[in-house]
């Protein structure tokens, strides 16, 4: 605002000066004509100054070539200095006609002056007063002032508006530019028309959509790689080229670092290999390398294989071998425990065909028939543990199929205690089942028959004599049913308990063979439960003995099942 008043004053003021000037200008001009006339008049002897004077409403003197006032037409001229130093009589005197702009010395005021000198060698000067002039100028130039101050600020105050208006939507400009950067590609600039700045926020929004789709695209991707690279068991991670990790999927995180971070620092801070190390090395000298020997990291055992990348990154991936190598021992150790297994009763059965056939037979037949008798529960023995590991290995390979079916499980515990009452009844044991109202299920009755029967049989095997067994069953919530087998027997020794599920583990291998036990039995038992989806618990009894507690589902659904067990 002050900007406009500025340069409303410097206007007017100019406007003002101008007119002045104007007038000034026209004033000598008539003042020149003036005395052109009246010094015609003069030099014609005709009317005298005061008349004149009364007749123009100028002043009029008439001045010797000395510069004595000769006449006056508004005072007696004997009241006057001499005025041959007057600027305009000085340059009539010069030059036959002068002006002069000064304060008057007789009778004051600011005056404009035209002189002429007359043929006769005097001179005519006639005067006006300027100040007459100058408020004409001010009343002239008011209207005009008026109207420019008008202009200015109406102009002045459009021109500020504008101005702001631009400001503030540069602003909005500056601000969705801003956003951008700071990679708030959502934000929108709100302009209309159709001007240039228009067109910029136009072209702003349309810059800030296409990043828009661009980044959620890459979003998008980056989701699913992560997704991707989040589901594998490797672990896979990317490092740049100066070795730090910029990129590292969680099996990474959980393999090579157990969990601590691993991003911006270098992979071997948390995964000393010298294997990869040096491969990775051999990778960026341009020598690829064809297999990276296997270690051993946070006790897992581990093989890594490198990749390039691109644009200096390697692709680190960590396979874990410790599930496949612990298979391995595992089958290894399986297969030396069913060599050592089959190979006792065999030993012996040859032992015993050997003495038979060297002559026992025929010498005494008692002993004979007693060999014959212990071959025979070899055999027994071998048998079983044949079809233990044939059952086994079946369910480890998935090939064991659910037959679920209609049955009462009243009746299934029933038909179980009935098998093992006489080898019960043998060893003066007592199988305790309060058979309760009936209860029907829709399960593998032929699985849950050998669980159960399995369990009884150890829990009579691992008696004392004259102990007993309990069953019991109740519903769980759920749909699933509980089967506990408890008995007050010779109970497992704590040691011992977190390992009897295990296949071929015994507390005491002896009294297994002896009572015809394989170390198979609750293997089989977790593998089949397992497989009905259920669970199967050991709990020790709290006065003595064992219980041991399945849990199933009881309302499989019925399918078709072609093949059999
Ligand atoms: P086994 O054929 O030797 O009985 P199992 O796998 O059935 O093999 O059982 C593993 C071991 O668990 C047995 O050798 C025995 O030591 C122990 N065990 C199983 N059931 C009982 C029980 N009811 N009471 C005491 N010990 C048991």
């Amino acid at each position: 605002m002050l900007v406009v008043v500025g340069v409303a004053y410097v206007a007017v003021t100019y406007q003002r000066h101008a007119i002045a000037v104007e007038v000034e200008r026209g004033l000598l001009e008539g003042l020149d004509s003036e005395v052109e006339v009246i010094s015609r008049f003069i030099s014609a002897g005709g009317t005298t100054l005061p008349e004149m004077g009364t007749a123009t409403n100028r002043r009029m003197t008439l001045i010797a070539v000395d510069g004595t006032v000769l006449a006056d037409s508004t005072s007696d001229p004997q009241w006057f200095d001499n005025h041959a130093a007057r600027p305009e009589i000085v340059a009539a005197r010069r030059d036959g006609s002068g002006h002069s702009r000064r304060i008057s010395d007789s009778i004051g005021g600011l005056h404009l002056y035209a002189a002429k000198r007359l043929p006769d060698g005097r001179f005519l000067r006639i005067s006006a007063p300027l100040k007459v002039e100058s408020q004409l100028a001010e009343t002239l130039s008011l209207p005009v002032i008026a109207s420019t101050v008008l202009v200015l600020v109406i102009g002045g105050g459009l021109m500020l508006f504008q101005a702001a208006r631009i400001r503030l939507r540069l602003a909005e400009l500056d601000e969705v530019a801003r956003a951008f950067s700071a990679g708030g590609f959502e934000r929108r600039a709100s302009l209309a028309g159709q001007d240039a700045i228009a067109r910029l926020g136009h072209e702003l929004n349309h810059l800030g959509e296409r990043l828009q789709g661009s980044l959620e695209q890459i979003a998008g991707q980056r989701r699913l790689l992560d997704g991707a690279l989040g589901a594998l068991s490797e672990g896979v991670a990317c490092i740049d080229r100066l070795d730090r990790v910029v990129y590292a999927n969680p099996a990474w995180v959980a393999l090579a670092a157990d969990g601590a971070p691993v991003i911006d620092q270098p992979f071997y801070h948390h995964l000393q290999a010298a294997a990869l190390s040096a491969a990775v090395g051999e990778h960026r000298a341009g020598r690829k390398i064809a297999e990276i020997q296997g270690f051993m990291h946070l006790r897992r055992h581990l093989r890594a294989s490198v990749a390039d990348g691109g644009a200096g990154v390697l692709v680190l991936v960590l396979h874990d071998l410790s599930e496949v190598r612990r298979l391995e021992l595992a089958r290894r150790d399986f297969l030396s425990s069913v060599s050592h297994e089959l190979k006792t009763p065999l030993t012996a059965i040859l032992g015993f065909t050997d003495t038979l056939l060297d002559g026992v037979i025929e010498s005494d037949p008692v002993i004979a028939r007693d060999f014959v008798g212990r071959i025979g529960r070899h055999a027994d023995r071998l048998a079983n543990l044949v079809r233990d590991v044939l059952t086994l290995s079946r369910l480890e390979q998935g090939t064991w199929e659910m037959r679920p079916e209609q049955v009462d499980l009243n009746d299934l515990v029933q038909e179980v205690i009935d098998d093992q009452k006489d080898y019960g009844l043998d060893r003066g044991i007592e199988i305790v089942w309060e058979s309760a109202k009936s209860l029907p299920a829709c399960l593998d009755a032929e699985i849950l028959r050998q669980v159960v029967g399995n369990l009884v049989s150890n829990a009579v095997r691992y008696n004392r004599p004259h102990g007993k067994v309990w069953i019991t069953i109740a519903e769980v919530p759920g749909d699933r049913v509980s089967i506990a087998v408890a008995d007050n027997g010779i109970g497992v020794p704590l040691e011992h308990r977190e390992r009897i599920f295990e296949r071929f583990y015994r507390v005491d291998a002896h009294r297994s063979r002896q009572t015809g036990g394989t170390g198979l039995g609750l293997a089989i038992v977790k593998h089949l439960v397992q497989s009905m989806g259920g669970t199967v618990t050991f709990q020790p009894r709290a006065e003595e003995g064992s219980i041991f507690t399945v849990v199933v589902p009881i309302n499989l659904p019925m399918r078709p099942v072609a093949s059999a067990h």
